[in-house]
């Protein structure tokens, strides 16, 4: 099973309270990739400038993404400029230069047209439309978007929402997107302008889907919210790419699986919080590089435990 991904490659700059790093590879299908390359398949539409180097395509391929869909243009790659200060829930964007993805034409090499999952990844809502177009005949099709987006480009966004199974989205995009401060009501009125379930990410306190009242993906209607945790952390270094990697574990479990199911839904929520918590300990894309499945199997272990009543509990 593959999944195809089009979203953000880029470099960022970015400050934590723990140091400052300058351009390093990061964007939204960067690490969407790395961390479902660990369940599956993955290929990419995407496209770079001349300062992205062999070295940077090779941080995907080493792991067996598929890279023959990123374009190489004249210009530079997309540049993303935060800081995280005070609250490391939620990033502080000091400047975003779209560069060679402001005139990006999507185009899907025929080697991916069999991909059976897509994942619209954070980006101009317009190329998420162009890539979805291109890919009609996906057994499912999972997004993201951030604020960037929703605050000027809603009308595009509205496109591309309808056609969505799963948008993942943090809760302030959640509150931004629908004008809702209740978070069950904030969900409901996203799920209303098109996608069937909802994933919100709530940073360091874990993740919870909403689910609408239609069906997708095979699975039939499902009405009690599912709450997934985070794993507490004495250090978080780098939040950036936390998001992506959620959606990496959560959507690359869902594609190795035969079937989807509540249940492999659930686990798929279990372990988008594994990759996320990875994702944290350092700079960049550097935690996942180094990562190993049996580090994300021990502590998906963790996490179940770390959740787990016993049903005899008087
Ligand atoms: P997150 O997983 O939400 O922390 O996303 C982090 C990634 O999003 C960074 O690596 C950025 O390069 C990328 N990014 C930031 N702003 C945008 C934007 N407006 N569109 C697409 N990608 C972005």
């Amino acid at each position: 099973m593959a999944i195809l991904v089009v979203g953000s490659v880029a470099f960022d700059s970015i400050e934590t309270p723990h140091g400052k790093v300058d351009h390093v590879l990061g964007g939204a299908a960067t690490h969407f990739s790395l961390a479902a390359s660990f369940f599956t398949d993955v290929r990419v539409i995407g496209v770079v400038g001349e300062d992205f180097t062999p070295a940077d395509e090779a941080v995907m391929t080493r792991r067996g993404v598929n890279t023959l869909g990123i374009e190489h243009a004249a210009g530079l790659s997309f540049h993303w400029t935060g800081e995280y200060s005070g609250s490391l829930n939620e990033a502080k964007t000091l400047g975003t230069d779209l560069n060679v993805f402001a005139t990006f034409e999507p185009k899907i090499p025929s080697a991916y047209q069999d991909s059976e999952y897509l994942f619209l990844a954070n980006i101009d809502p317009v190329l998420q439309a162009r890539v979805r177009k291109q890919m009609p005949g996906v057994k499912m099709v999972c997004g993201d978007t951030m604020n960037y987006w929703i605050a000027d480009h809603g009308a595009n966004l509205a496109v591309v929402l309808r056609e969505l199974d799963v948008l993942l989205i943090n809760d302030g995009e959640a509150r931004m997107l629908s004008g809702e401060q209740n978070p069950v009501k904030a969900a409901h009125a996203v799920m209303a302008m098109g996608p069937k379930a909802l994933v919100v990410k709530h940073g360091e306190y874990g993740a919870t889907a909403f689910f609408s009242d239609r069906a997708f993906a095979g699975v039939e209607s499902v009405t009690v919210p599912f709450r997934a945790p985070a794993l507490p952390m004495s250090e978080v270094v780098d939040p950036t790419g936390a998001g992506d990697s959620f959606a990496g574990g959560f959507y690359g479990y869902i594609a190795s699986q035969p079937k989807l199911t509540p249940t492999v839904f659930r686990t798929a929520m279990f372990y988008g919080g594994v990759m996320g918590s990875f994702a944290v300990e350092k700079f960049g894309t550097e935690r996942l590089q180094a990562l190993t499945r049996e580090e994300i199997e021990e502590r998906f272990r963790l996490f179940r435990e770390m959740s787990h009543l016993e049903a005899s509990v008087a």
